[in-house]
């Protein structure tokens, strides 16, 4: 086949959460993409259970936040309670600060992931999807990518070429093998049984996600969304797979908690183990590795699928840029320096939470997470606000620094006085904003050539008191975005299409190298 002979510019093996962001991105940006799926259905075990603010931002920039939404409910808080009922811990949500979503969502994974394939339809210009069609084979060369697939239904092979591959097939990803790239970390001995129900009729707070801290059979309980409900119990040393076949012997299970048949029906349950693990690199030439793939974390976070759906935001946008001409290949280089981080991050918040449901914790750190009379309690990690600590990012992300933060997203106004959430204002590409001022006024020829390059638009912040002139000014109607930008000592802040802070005035305000 001839080298620049393309199929696509990108194709996505694996059309699960992962692979499903990364081709509406991709079809969004009208961006030529092939997505191969083995599987036609949609996988029809209820893995995820929570979406946060930050992941329906995401969806925001699809237009897809309110068509979600209709199928999630708003998670109110989490709480940590001994098998008798005592309180140890409780951890409300407060109101969001990126944008008009609670903090936590309740989904239903099979239904979220109906909403994203039928979504991705619309960009059916740009994205074709075979189902039924698996990944057999793949080898790359300098200028592209040659993935051979095989149609399960007729058995045909074909060879498809494009510039870039996104591998977004799981755990057990062929891709990440055929690369030769290793998973490091460990998988957990305990096995867990995870059993879904649908309610029939409701309990007093069933809505608060509940984990029963215990050191022997801790329990999750969580209310999924559309009159769904979750379990999941470790199997002790000496029970296995066969100790819990059946209904009958899941009702023992459920008992324990006072669940009966009359409360539920169970309607499916699986067995899973606890993984901790990461790929030692993400990026082979000009294949990625994405969501599961790529990284493995256990879930009491919430955060397994959300991470996958993040990274396909964030190597879409750097994915445009680059086969645009306006950014060099190395800005994909990025894409792991950005999101391992933030992806081990949230392993780490993952693991501890685990420890604390299992009662792991020491009598010390027991004490250290007290709270303290008269000190304000610390910020929980599972709700700090979005950031990247390296990356394409321009100065140290310091935490004193905006630069790598997420810009938080308050209700505006336009220079004709229409309300509407930031983001609307800001579209999906870069965005300079100044805090009273044209940020293109603290640029100099070169940088301001630089950023005009990435079509780059301008906007001066202007508070609630004040009348923009402009047809690109932002009223800052409740005073929070210039809060934020003054809390960090800064003028102007670049964005990128991802509503990060890639520079800001006081470390250099020029596109980052
Ligand atoms: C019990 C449990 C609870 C969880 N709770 C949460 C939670 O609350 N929040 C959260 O964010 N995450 C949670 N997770 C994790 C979450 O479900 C996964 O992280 C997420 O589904 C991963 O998405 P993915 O697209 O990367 O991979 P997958 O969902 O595994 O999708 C991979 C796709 O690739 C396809 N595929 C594989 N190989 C090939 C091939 N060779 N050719 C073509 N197609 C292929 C597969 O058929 C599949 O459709 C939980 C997981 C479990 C098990």
């Amino acid at each position: 086949m001839n080298a620049k002979n393309f199929d696509a510019d990108v194709v996505i093996i694996g059309y699960g959460p992962s692979g499903l962001a990364a081709a509406l991105c991709l079809g969004q940006y009208g961006i030529k993409t092939i997505a191969v799926e083995r599987d036609r259905e949609i996988y029809p075990r209820a893995r995820a259970v929570t979406v946060s603010d930050w992941t329906m931002r995401c969806f925001q920039s699809l237009g897809l936040d309110q068509e979600l939404a209709r199928d999630m409910d708003p998670t109110c808080a989490l709480r940590w309670l001994t098998p008798d009922g005592h309180q140890l811990m409780r951890m409300d949500f407060p109101p969001s600060r990126l944008g008009p979503h609670p903090t936590s969502y309740a989904i239903y994974q099979p239904v979220m992931e109906e909403t994203l394939r039928r979504a991705n339809t619309r960009h059916a210009e740009h994205v074709d999807v075979r189902y039924g069609v698996e990944m057999t084979g793949i080898e790359q060369d300098a200028e592209g990518v040659n993935v051979v697939t095989r149609d399960l239904a007729t058995g045909q092979t074909r060879t498809v070429r494009a510039r870039y591959v996104l591998a977004c097939d799981g755990g057990s990803s062929l891709t990440r093998e055929r690369l030769g790239i290793r998973m490091i970390g460990e998988t957990r001995d305990v096995r867990w049984v995870v059993i879904d129900g649908r309610v029939k009729r409701w309990w007093p707070e069933r809505h608060i996600l509940t984990f029963w801290s215990d050191k022997k059979r801790p329990v999750v309980d969580i209310a999924l969304a559309l009159g769904n409900h979750r379990w999941e119990f470790p199997l002790e040393p000496h029970e296995s797979e066969s100790d819990f076949a059946t209904h009958d012997q899941l009702w023992k299970l459920l008992g324990t908690l006072g669940v009966t048949p009359d409360d539920v029906e169970i309607h499916q349950h699986a067995f899973y183990r606890h993984h901790i693990r990461h790929a030692e690199r993400w990026r082979e030439g000009r294949v990625f590795l994405l969501g599961d793939a790529g990284h493995l974390m256990p879930p009491w976070a919430g955060a397994g699928m959300q991470s996958g759906i993040r990274d396909a935001f964030n190597i879409s946008w750097k994915l445009r840029e680059v086969l645009r001409g306006r950014l060099p290949n190395s800005v994909l280089d990025s894409y792991q320096a950005e999101r391992e981080p933030n992806v081990a991050f949230y392993t780490g918040v993952a693991i501890q939470l685990g420890r604390i449901i299992q009662q792991q914790l020491s009598e010390e750190e027991l004490a250290a997470m007290a709270p303290k009379p008269g000190v304000p309690p610390p910020e929980p990690p599972l709700l700090m606000n979005p950031w990247y600590e390296a990356g394409w990012l321009r100065g140290a992300p310091l935490p004193t620094s905006a630069v790598g933060k997420m810009v938080p997203q308050p209700r505006v106004a336009n220079a004709r006085g229409q309300l509407c959430w930031l983001d609307a204002l800001l579209g999906d590409g870069f965005v300079l904003l100044g805090d009273g001022i044209d940020p293109a006024s603290l640029l100099t020829a070169q940088e301001k050539a630089d950023w005009d390059a990435l079509g780059a638009r301008y906007a001066t912040v202007l508070s609630a008191e004040q009348r923009g002139s402009q047809a690109s000014d932002i009223v800052d109607l409740d005073g929070s975005l210039l809060a934020w930008l003054r809390s960090f000592g800064t003028r102007a802040v670049a964005l990128r299409p991802d509503r990060f802070v890639a520079a800001a005035d006081g470390s250099g305000l020029g596109v980052p190298d």
